[in-house]
Formats: C-alpha cells, structure tokens, sequence
C-alpha cells in the first residue's frame, strides 16, 4: 500500500526514494547493479528466490546481474551451452575460481593429477592446502600422456592443466588428456588462462570445464582481478553452490571492467599474438640468445599440436603471447637483459596492453633452486615476456639494445 510521501519525515522520504527507472530501450554498455541486496515483492517471492524456485536475485554474494552478464558472455565466448542457467561463474580472481573448482569437485579421500608445470598459486593451493584436507595430488609432465595415464587412479577426481603453460610455454593435448579422464571417470578442468577463447576453446576438445584468471587477457588493463569458470551447467551449479557457501564472489563494478574487456579481447589478443610471432623469430636468431619458447616456432616440441589445437582465425595468427628468452650466461646474464630493458615492465601478471618482463629464477619461480628449476625445464637465465600493444620493432629493438650489454 502506498504511503502518503508528504506525511513520512524527512529521513524516512530520503532513505526511501524513488526507485530508478528502468529502461525500455537495452543499454549497449553493462549497467552495474552496485547493490548488495534486492528487495522482493513480498515474503513468498523472497522465500522463492532464495530457495531458487524462481529465478531471481536476492543478494550480491549469490548473484548479481552485472557478474551474470560477465560470466554468461565469457560462456558464449567459450561455446558452452547458453539455454540453460547457470552457464558460468564469476570469482573475485583467478585463484578464486580455481579453488571454487577443488572445493566442488574434490574431497577427502580424493585424487587429483595435476601438471607440474602450473601458475604458483595453484601448485601451492594443491600442495599446502587441500593436502590439508585429505585431497592427494601427483603432479606429472602433462606432455608425457603415458606418465599421465599411470598416475590417474580410481579416486581420481580432477585431471587439472593449463593449455599453456607459464614460463615453458609448453602446449597440453587437450583431446588426448580429455580421454585419459574420462576413462576413470575423472573431470577434465584446463586453466586456458595463456590461451584466452580467441585462440582456443577447451569445451571444443572435450575439456570439462574451462577456467581463466580473468585478470589477464580477459580484463586484458591490468586493472581488475577476477576469475571465471564454465561448462556443463551440472557442473557450473554445483560450482555456483560452493561459491556462494565460500564468498569468493565477483564485484558488480569488476564484473563491468571484465565484460568491457571482452569487447575487445579478439582485436588485442590477435595483435599480441601477432607481435608475439615476430618478436620471438626475431629473437631466436640473436647470437646471444641460447634459445626461445614460443609455441609459434617450428622448433617448439607443441608447435605441431598447437596448430591443430589453437584457432588461427582470420588473421592467421594464434600461438599466444608469451614468450621466454633464455640468454646465454645463466642466471646473471638473464638478471643483466631484464635490468637494461626500458620498454618493457619489470611487473607482475601478464595479458595487458604493456610489455612486462620477468627474470622466472628471481621472480615467479623464486621458491625454485637450480635443480628444481631445471626439472621444471627452466634455464637460470630465462625472461618471460608478456607482449603487449606496443610496436613490434620497438619492443625487438628494446630487447636488441639490452642484449647488447651482456657482450655477445
Ligand atoms: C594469474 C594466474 C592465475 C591466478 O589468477 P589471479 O587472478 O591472480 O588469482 C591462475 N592461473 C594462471 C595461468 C595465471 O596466469
């Protein structure tokens, strides 16, 4: 029932103003619901809603409509299956999401086979923390399917890889991988994170469930976190429950940054990649460079694989954009070439529109001695480069002049 506004007093007709309009016309750019809570049109919708017999939102935690336009495009983006909700789910980062996946998918007594060539904070979390909670894992050479096939075992829940991994840029089979779970009945999850759905879409080669720190080519600013995850909407659900029990829920304004990037996240990644070809061929053919991974040279071991795996479109370009250089002269020769580089960024994370440089030995894999590096497959002196929008001749010549000092 309506109540006279003229008679409430002054602060109950401020609290209570009247709602915004909603618009008839669809707004091209992503309206943000920065709201944390929705009021419902009585107590029966409210029950409704929050025991999910009618769709709706009831709380920015369990969802938000923002955070579902993100999640749903990142879906559409990645071929999942549209008709049904929920498609995807949206994380406060790409941690987030990740962990959202093993607290859904393991539990105690579980097993898990996970590369050995994984993103830090997913090694560690596999390690120090679900080892804490009865969840067992055995990191393999994903690019060694026997080794991968004798460690699956009965409780093996979660074949977990990355589609390319980071500094190695080693490329996972990801068809052959999807068949070596699926015959323990083990879910295939890829951290697609280097391989963002311009240049591959998992779910296509029978992966289970695709994720990405959204933080990197998605966001693509270096200005947001956030992590997302899709698939089978049996799956995505069980993830959305988990989620809301543990928080990790994306922000409504993050959510807006994270679907404005995907506008453009096909012209960007195109261009990297693009840059990315010519600036490790160019490379490789430095007298002091030993040698360069890039999954785009014909010397690469996945160069092959990654051909048939990675969608070139319509310019032709498709091995991502990371490449590592390893120089000769180990650890002190690779600490002197990142030092002298002015253009590209001594910084963290990767997938931004600026060129960012790290020494892997001092940085990234800091927790790693020679012998572990080694094992890893990563030189003393490698430097990981994320290439970004920069020109490509200013970005090789950066790198020319700062090879320049170690005297080869
Ligand atoms: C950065 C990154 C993550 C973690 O994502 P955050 O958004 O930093 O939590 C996971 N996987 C890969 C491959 C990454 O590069």
């Amino acid at each position: 029932m309506e109540i006279a506004r003229r008679q409430l007093g002054e602060n109950t007709r401020a609290v209570h103003l009247p709602p915004p309009p909603e618009s008839a016309q669809r707004p091209l750019g992503t309206p943000i619901y920065r709201t944390a809570a929705f009021a419902f049109s009585g107590a029966e919708e409210y029950a409704a809603v929050l025991n999910d017999q009618v769709p709706g939102y009831s709380y920015s935690r369990i969802d938000n409509p923002t955070v579902d336009a993100f999640a749903r495009a990142v879906a559409a983006l990645e071929g999942a299956n549209l008709s049904r909700w929920p498609a995807a789910q949206a994380f406060a980062s790409g941690m987030a999401a990740i962990s959202g996946v093993f607290w859904t998918f393991a539990r105690a007594g579980a097993h898990v086979v996970a590369s050995t060539a994984l993103y830090g904070g997913t090694y560690s979390l596999l390690r120090n923390v679900l080892s804490r909670f009865g969840v067992e894992t055995s990191f393999v050479n994903i690019s060694d399917l026997d080794a991968v096939r004798a460690a699956m075992r009965p409780a093996t829940r979660v074949l977990y890889t990355e589609a390319i991994a980071n500094p190695t840029t080693a490329v996972a089979d990801l068809g052959r991988l999807a068949d070596i779970a699926h015959e323990t009945g083990a879910l295939l999850v890829v951290d697609s994170t280097l391989a963002p759905p311009v240049i591959c879409r998992p779910l296509e080669h029978g992966a289970d469930l695709v994720l990405h720190s959204a933080t990197k080519y998605i966001g693509g600013h270096s200005d947001v976190t956030g992590g997302v995850v899709t698939g089978p909407i049996e799956l995505v659900s069980q993830l959305r429950a988990t989620r809301i029990d543990t928080g990790g829920s994306l922000s409504p304004d993050d959510a807006f940054l994270l679907r404005r990037g995907l506008e453009t996240l096909p012209v960007r990644v195109r261009r990297q990649c693009a840059t990315a070809s010519v600036f490790a061929a160019t490379l490789a053919r430095h007298p002091a460079v030993a040698y360069v991974d890039y999954p785009g040279l014909p010397t690469h071991p996945g160069h092959e694989l990654a051909r048939r795996q990675f969608d070139a479109g319509p310019e032709g370009v498709r091995f991502g954009a990371i490449v590592t250089i390893t120089p000769y002269g180990g650890r002190d020769a690779g600490l002197a070439f990142v030092t002298r580089l002015r253009l590209a960024a001594p910084a963290t994370s990767l997938g931004g529109t600026h060129t960012k440089a790290s020494h892997v030995a001092s940085t990234t894999h800091r927790q790693l001695d020679d012998r572990a590096l080694s094992a890893a497959g990563i030189d003393p002196g490698a430097v990981r480069f994320s290439i970004g929008l920069e020109d490509a001749e200013d970005l090789i010549s950066d790198a020319f002049v700062a090879l320049e000092a170690l005297g080869r």
